[in-house]
């Protein structure tokens, strides 16, 4: 049994989220596929980034004063893909702030930039090539709904620009994934999408899409999910309980393999456990083991696989 292990957001307990750094290191760490969140610019760019925000992650509100919305964010949106490339990508914050996680890369520091989908899918084409290991590719279509009152339909054009990755051939090698039901619906049947789909599911307190994540796990609900996906990519909280200091499996991951589908779980972290795990290897043998996951989305993709080898799964 091999656990896939896709590189979330890059090695982003390393370096800054969805910077190249954080691919690079991730691809040389042996991930199996390596994440990209796609949002659009002003110009109808596909940049990689995980907020329809630039502001927790970049330094937009020095650079570009007076340029946020009425709710005080700064949208990427409102900025020319130059005007973007000019900012410093940096360690995720708090709106005040704050790291997010003090112990990673330090807060407001570094020299790293934000790139575009294609830049990205080019520069794991070079590493595929310069080392011979071929990583693959798990783009996210980022609030499609709100891109789309803005003006702009993200899935064809991220549809379209997959052709740019040398792997686009070799369905084991992309996937593309989004929380919004309609959206995985509308891939599926309306823009023939040729790669697996991931549906994810949230909690719908997020308030990540329209989607009714309580009605998708239910039986009738993901038998609905596996007409359109050929997985699903859930949150951790979703597969399991903590009953009197006991963990016990949800039937979310048995139900979703006995209708064929996939399941890769979401954010395996060694400095940010779930409640009832003391380390991630008491996590990744709960979920490999016992729940079988297929794969799993890590922060920490070298610690992840050095687990997964000593429990066979990799
Ligand atoms: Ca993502």
């Amino acid at each position: 049994m091999r656990t896939a292990v896709i590189a979330h957001r890059g090695a982003s307990g390393y370096l800054p989220e969805h910077t190249r750094a954080a691919k690079v290191l991730a691809h040389l760490m042996g991930a199996d596929f390596l994440e990209q969140d796609v949002v659009a610019t002003r110009d109808d760019e596909l940049i990689v980034l995980h907020d329809i925000h630039l502001d927790t992650v970049t330094d937009v509100g020095i650079k570009y004063p007076g340029r946020a919305r009425a709710d005080g964010r700064y949208y990427v949106r409102d900025f020319d893909l130059a005007e973007i490339r000019t900012l410093a990508a940096w360690e995720r914050m708090r709106e005040d702030g704050s790291a997010v996680y003090p112990a990673r890369y330090p807060a407001q520091t570094g020299h790293h930039r934000v790139h575009t989908f294609v830049e990205e899918m080019l520069l794991i084409n070079r590493l595929n090539k310069a080392t011979g290991r071929r990583a693959g590719i798990y783009a996210e279509i980022k609030s499609p709904a709100w891109h789309r009152q803005e003006g702009v339909d993200l899935a064809p054009l991220l549809l379209q620009q997959i052709n740019k990755f040398d792997g686009a051939g070799d369905p084991d090698l992309v996937f593309v994934q989004c929380f919004d039901d309609a959206e995985v619906r509308r891939l599926k049947q309306d823009l023939k999408c040729r790669w697996p789909i991931v549906q994810l599911i949230g909690l719908n307190e997020w308030q990540e899409a329209e989607t009714d994540y309580a009605e998708l796990v239910t039986p009738a609900g993901l038998a609905r999910v596996a007409q359109l996906a050929d997985g699903i990519g859930p949150h951790l909280s979703l597969l399991y309980t903590v009953v009197d200091g006991q963990i016990e499996k949800t039937p979310l991951v048995a139900n979703a393999h006995a209708l064929g589908m996939i399941v890769h779980p979401y954010t395996f972290r060694s400095d940010d456990l779930p409640p009832g795990f003391e380390s991630l290897e008491a996590l990744l043998r709960f979920c490999v083991l016992e729940l079988q996951v297929d794969g799993l989305f890590s922060d920490f993709p070298d610690q992840t696989i050095e687990i997964l080898q000593t429990i066979d799964a990799r």
